[in-house]
């Protein structure tokens, strides 16, 4: 940016106040936040949990550029049958678990789970997928136009959509209000600023799967439960999807159950098509057919305290309802399944893993390539050891990024910290990792608002697409298939973590550049 006109603008002491009372109500009156969290308001001080804040937020929308943002947005169809159709590959996904089961308690645990359920026969064949497809910018060496790098592939939990719609939506209010009062260059400055459905896109995905579930003869009405963390702070989030589904002509019955009540407040109706009942806990004369279940729990070890939370997962998977995901879906975004994509061909003449996947013309498999950034296992085969040697190698593990096999945030290890990890780990478990070059977005400054205070420098965006499948497993149909809205997320780039949740990140928007 020039001197002259920087983004974001250096804003006057009073300029900065109005425009942060202008983004806290804003915020609070539109939904866009969180439950604070415990350094901010001790939980004594909030004994009933009664509180809520504005959620991390940028006081404006970063650029983005443009092609980058359509070259996501133009991909997610085929990212949802590419998942799709993973998720329907029982064999592939065998081989992989295999590969990490004896290292990997959680992950064995969920195969278990999906075996018992096959011995017995799955009732269910319809499966939805809420996905989020995450990358970054990456400016490649003699590349001139940006392209996006995928980071990871989430199947289950995929979280912001609620909120990062009402994100652009606020940066679109303060481009027609706040930012225009202010004295600098930026009010002549003209936004681009894409719409952003998550929201209801991500709502429409819940509600073709409710439509889709054949209802038993059953008087019971048909409902979706969200499988909840307790407590969450992201809590809107999730509301505003409940909150969607209950509003339009037909509202569903919407609920919230705890992931450790499952056992207390569900059961399977005594029949071959096992329904799953879902009595209402405050009147439990009521009693709904559950038709969908969309997890915002469940996706990591610390759901799973005992062996009652199993049996849980268990009477969910085996059950009639429409998960959102399977123990297949969720076993199709773990780490591995992206490294055994992305991991570069021994040979130029092989072909393409993903032909297995989406039998097409090479064009699209070309681009879902693109997005591919360089992942390697760190297993014995030939990739692996050599992958081993990168790692373990005090200059060239600076490039890198070590993930294990779990979702959610603020698991990896980074950079030079990946040799000492790895040499305090038997070497052995070293394989129920992957190793993933680091990509570096070009540099961009924006000022975040956090818990109130605000922090102003370099920061990193990560731009999340949302997609929405609904797939057939015993016909091979896809029934739904969409794009679904976007998320931008925002951190420091002193930070190697992003995650908003975490208390790393913060919401943004795109201002499409
Ligand atoms: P999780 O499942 O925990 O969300 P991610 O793969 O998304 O795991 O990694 C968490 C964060 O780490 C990302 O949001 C991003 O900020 C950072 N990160 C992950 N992979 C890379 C990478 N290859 N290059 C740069 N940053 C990365
Ligand atoms: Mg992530």
């Amino acid at each position: 940016m020039a001197e002259d006109n920087p983004y974001p603008p250096s804003l006057t002491a009073g300029e900065t106040d109005h425009l942060l009372s202008t983004i806290k109500d804003w915020s609070i009156a539109n939904g866009l936040a969180v439950r604070p969290p415990p350094n901010v308001v001790a939980a004594e001080a909030d004994p009933h949990s009664v509180l809520a804040t504005t959620a991390p937020v940028t006081l404006f929308p970063s650029p983005f550029p443009r092609v980058c943002f359509e070259q996501a947005k133009s991909i997610q169809r085929a990212y949802n049958e590419l998942y799709a159709s993973i998720a329907q590959d029982e064999v592939f996904l065998k081989n992989i678990v295999s590969e990490i089961l004896e290292v990997d308690e959680f992950i064995a645990k969920l195969w278990q789970v999906h075996l018992k359920v096959k011995e017995e026969g799955y009732v269910q064949h319809l499966s939805l997928g809420l996905f989020r497809s995450d990358y970054m910018v990456h400016l490649g060496g003699a590349a001139v136009t940006p392209v996006i790098k995928q980071v990871e592939f989430n199947t289950i939990a995929s979280s912001f959509g609620g909120l990062s719609s009402q994100t652009s939506a606020l940066h679109k209010y303060l481009s027609t209000t706040a930012y225009q009062l202010l004295g600098g260059p930026i009010a002549a400055k003209s936004f681009n600023l894409p719409p952003n459905s998550s929201t209801d896109s991500l709502t429409e995905g819940l509600r073709a799967a409710f439509d889709a579930y054949s209802k038993s003869s059953s008087s019971h009405d048909s409902c979706i439960i969200f499988l909840v963390q307790t407590p969450e702070r992201n809590i809107f989030d999730q509301r505003r999807l409940e909150y969607a589904l209950q509003q339009q002509d037909s509202p569903i019955p919407t609920f919230r159950v705890p992931f450790g009540e499952i056992l207390s407040q569900t059961s399977i109706a005594d029949s071959p098509r096992r329904e799953l009942l879902y009595r209402l806990p405050s009147n439990p004369s009521k009693t709904f057919e559950v038709a969908v279940v969309y997890f915002r729990a469940g996706y990591g070890p610390s759901d799973y305290p005992d062996e009652k939370a199993w049996k849980a997962r268990l009477q969910i998977e085996r059950s009639n309802a429409i998960k959102c995901p399977s123990i297949l879906t969720q076993l199709a975004g773990a780490k591995k399944v992206q490294q055994v994509l992305a991991t570069p061909k021994a040979s130029l003449s092989d072909p393409s893993i993903i032909t297995r996947f989406l039998p097409k013309p090479g064009a699209e498999i070309d681009r879902l390539e693109e997005t591919f950034t360089n992942i390697f296992p760190l297993d014995e085969t030939p990739a692996g050891l050599s992958a081993r040697k990168l790692a373990m190698d005090p200059n060239s593990c600076r490039n890198y990024v070590l993930k294990p096999q779990r979702e959610g945030g603020g698991n990896n290890i980074y950079r030079s910290a990946i040799p000492p990890f790895l040499s305090s780990l038997p070497e052995t478990h070293w394989k129920s990792y992957i190793l993933m070059e680091i990509i570096t977005p070009p540099p961009i400054q924006n000022i975040i608002l956090r818990n109130g205070a605000i922090e102003k420098g370099g920061v990193i965006c990560e731009l999340g697409v949302y997609g929405t499948c609904l797939w057939n497993s015993d016909t091979k149909k896809v029934l739904h298939n969409e794009e679904a809205g976007y998320l931008l997320r925002t951190k420091g780039d002193k930070s190697e973590e992003g995650g908003v949740a975490a208390g790393f990140g913060s919401m943004d928007s795109c201002n499409l550049v």
